[in-house]
Parts: structure tokens; C-alpha cells; sequence
């Protein structure tokens, strides 16, 4: 059977895991990274070091694949579409277009009628003046944040004497959800009504990073399928091909709200890994090498515990059980709030 050539734009902790997944579907991986120590080099059957906008190095890496796709979703649209002329880019680059950018994203969203938390555009002071109920809440770049970055509490007006923000970057001041507690789908789209879904994972964060995930998610029914039902109209609506994350709020009247969507394999499906018969990265390969699709079947409920910074050392020398599986990102630098690794214990 033929099996293409697929290339990963990303070498960090989500490529190892693409390539980790492709070899067992002995499809061959070459990543393209900008980090000359890139991880997920050790996993793949070659690599390519050079900078994301270094056209000649980019042209040179597509024309030895078939399919590309990319781990993080902060790679310039005009870059993933100059790519997608040499070689089909999956997901491709119009939806990352808009999920990258954290307005378009939630008006793309509301269009759906579904619900996100209330927000509105900032391009300076005075506009965050005349929104006050939307205070207390979060002051977000448009571009470029993850895991808390470029974000500002707001409480109130006077917050903003302290905070030294640059306004020509483009904000999203979005209200503060009271948080009950944070979900996620995983999906993987096929293509039209084709599709495998995750059950919704349940997420810990602390400082804006996730911290702990587990399944089956304390949650009510109602939320369970209206959880589901949402990820699959934006995945079928985005005609996505490959595996989405889509991260929910639930609020403390129980009401649902979706955060964000991430157009790739995501940290809180790690478990699905040694949970399901399926990982969310087989499942991403499968659909953007048009691979069988195959039902997923839960394994074993399981949780999964994000190693942060310098506690990866105390992992790094500890024994594991048999339900524990340790993942190491072999990341050369520690950190401080650097993801290093994550461990995932299967329920007995
Ligand atoms: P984000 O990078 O936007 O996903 O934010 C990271 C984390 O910050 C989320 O998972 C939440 O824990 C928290 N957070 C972000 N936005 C809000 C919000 N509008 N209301 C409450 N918590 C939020």
C-alpha cells in the first residue's frame, strides 16, 4: 500500500509525538524546525534545521514530502500558504488563518451561535474605559499568546496605570469566566460527517498552564453532549481535515462557553496515547495521509500529569509502575514554566 512522506513543521514535544506515531503507521517523517536541538529529531527519519521564513530551505524540505503539517499554530499564514503551492498543507493554512488570531477565532465561533465568554477588540485605552462590564477580565494579544502569555488581569480601570502594554500589538479584552472547571474535545475529522471523537477530558491549570488532565470528566450529561455537538460543527464547518482541540469553560451555573480552538493534537489528549486504542497523533496521521479510519475505543480511564521546569529531574531517576508511563521531551534547557515531560497513569 502507498504511504506517503509526511513533514512536521515544529520539532518540539507534539512532533516527537507525531513522528513516534507515524513510525508505528511506518510512515516516514522529516521535521523542519528552526531549533537546531529540536527533540522530536530523534524520532524522525530526518531533519531539517532552518528559519521558518528562509523560503529556499522551505522549498527544499516540501519538495522531499508529500503532506505537511505543522505542531503549533503560530507559523505565519503567508509562510503555511507559500508552502501549501509545493505541497498540501493539513490543517490548511486559511483555518489556521483565523484560529491564530484570537478575535476572528471567537467571531468565527459566535457565527456558529455558540457561546464564548463576551469580549471586544482593544486598540486602546480609552475603548477598555468604555466596556466596564467586561471588567474584571483578561486583556489578551490578538497573536502570539499560549500558556498565559501576553495576558493582563483586569480588575478594574486603575489595573492599567501599572501594566506597561503596547497597544499597537492588538488586544482581546475578554470577560472573566467564574470558573466551575475547564474541558476539552478531541476530534479527528476525515472529511464531510466523518469524524472520531474524543470523550471530553477534563483540565487543570495553574498560572494559565495546564497542569493535570483526566477522563472520564466530572461533568453532567447535558454538557457531555453539548461539548461533543460543538466541536463537531466547527470541526465540519472549518471542513478540518486531521485532530482538532477544542477547550471549554463551564461556569459556575453550569452554563458551557468554548475558550479556543487549537488546529493540531493538543496537550490535554497526551493520554489518549496509552487510554485509547487510538492516540489523538495516529488518528492526525490517519486522516492527513487518508489512512483507514478506525473506531476509537477507550482502553482504560486515565490522568495525566504535566512535568514542569526542574521537577522533570526528580522524574528523570524515579521507577515507574506498570499503569505509569513516563514521556520525556528531552528538551536540552530546563525551564521555569518550560513543559519538560508528562506522566500517564492508567486507572486500575
Ligand atoms: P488561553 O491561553 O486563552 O487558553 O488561557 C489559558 C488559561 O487561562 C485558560 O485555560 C483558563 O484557565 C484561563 N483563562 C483564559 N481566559 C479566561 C477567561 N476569559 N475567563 C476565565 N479564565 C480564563
Amino acid at each position: 500500500m502507498y504511504k506517503p512522506t509526511l513533514g512536521i513543521i515544529g520539532g518540539g514535544q507534539l512532533g516527537s509525538m507525531l513522528a513516534v506515531a507515524a513510525n508505528k503507521l511506518e510512515i516516514k517523517t522529516i521535521i523542519f524546525c528552526d531549533d537546531i536541538d529540536a527533540p522530536a529529531q530523534n524520532f524522525s527519519n530526518e531533519f531539517i534545521c532552518g528559519q521558518y521564513d528562509d523560503q529556499e530551505k522551505i522549498a527544499a524540505f516540501a519538495s522531499k514530502v508529500d503532506v505537511i503539517t505543522y505542531e503549533f499554530e503560530n507559523i505565519p499564514y503567508e509562510t503555511l500558504n507559500r508552502i501549501n503551492k509545493i505541497k498540501p498543507v493539513l490543517p490548511k493554512p486559511s483555518i489556521n488563518k483565523v484560529i491564530q488570531h484570537r478575535l476572528a477565532e471567537k467571531d468565527f465561533i459566535n457565527k456558529l451561535n455558540i457561546r464564548t465568554t463576551k469580549y471586544v477588540s482593544v486598540e486602546k485605552r480609552s475603548e477598555i474605559e468604555s466596556v466596564k462590564d467586561l471588567l474584571p477580565g483578561l486583556l489578551k494579544t490578538v497573536t502570539l499568546g499560549y500558556d498565559g502569555k501576553g495576558q493582563y488581569p483586569i480588575n478594574n480601570i486603575d489595573d492599567l496605570d501599572s501594566l506597561d502594554i503596547d497597544y499597537t500589538k492588538g488586544y482581546i479584552l475578554e470577560k472573566l469566566v467564574k470558573l466551575k472547571k475547564e474541558i476539552s474535545i478531541i476530534i479527528t475529522r476525515f472529511g464531510d460527517q466523518k469524524y472520531e471523537v474524543y470523550e471530553p477530558i477534563e483540565n487543570v491549570h495553574e498560572d494559565q498552564i495546564l497542569k493535570h488532565s483526566k477522563i472520564p470528566a466530572e461533568i453532567n450529561d447535558k454538557i457531555l453532549k453539548q461539548s461533543k455537538l460543538w466541536a463537531i460543527q466547527i470541526a465540519e464547518e472549518l471542513k478540518y481535515i486531521g485532530t482538532l482541540c477544542v477547550e471549554f469553560f463551564i461556569d459556575k451555573n453550569d452554563n458551557l462557553f468554548v475558550n479556543e480552538i487549537a488546529p493540531r493534537v493538543h496537550n490535554s489528549g497526551h493520554l489518549t496515547i496509552n487510554a485509547y486504542n487510538i492516540s489523538q497523533f495516529e488518528n492526525h496521521i490517519r486522516a492527513i495521509c487518508q489512512l483507514e479510519q478506525i473506531s476509537l475505543k477507550k482502553i482504560n480511564d486515565a490522568r495525566m500529569l504535566n512535568i514542569i521546569g526542574d521537577q522533570i529531574n526528580i522524574y528523570r531517576n524515579k521507577k515507574f509502575l506498570s499503569n505509569e508511563f513516563f514521556f520525556d521531551y528531552l528538551k536540552k534547557e530546563i525551564k521555569n514554566k518550560r513543559k519538560m515531560g508528562h506522566l500517564t497513569i492508567l486507572n486500575n
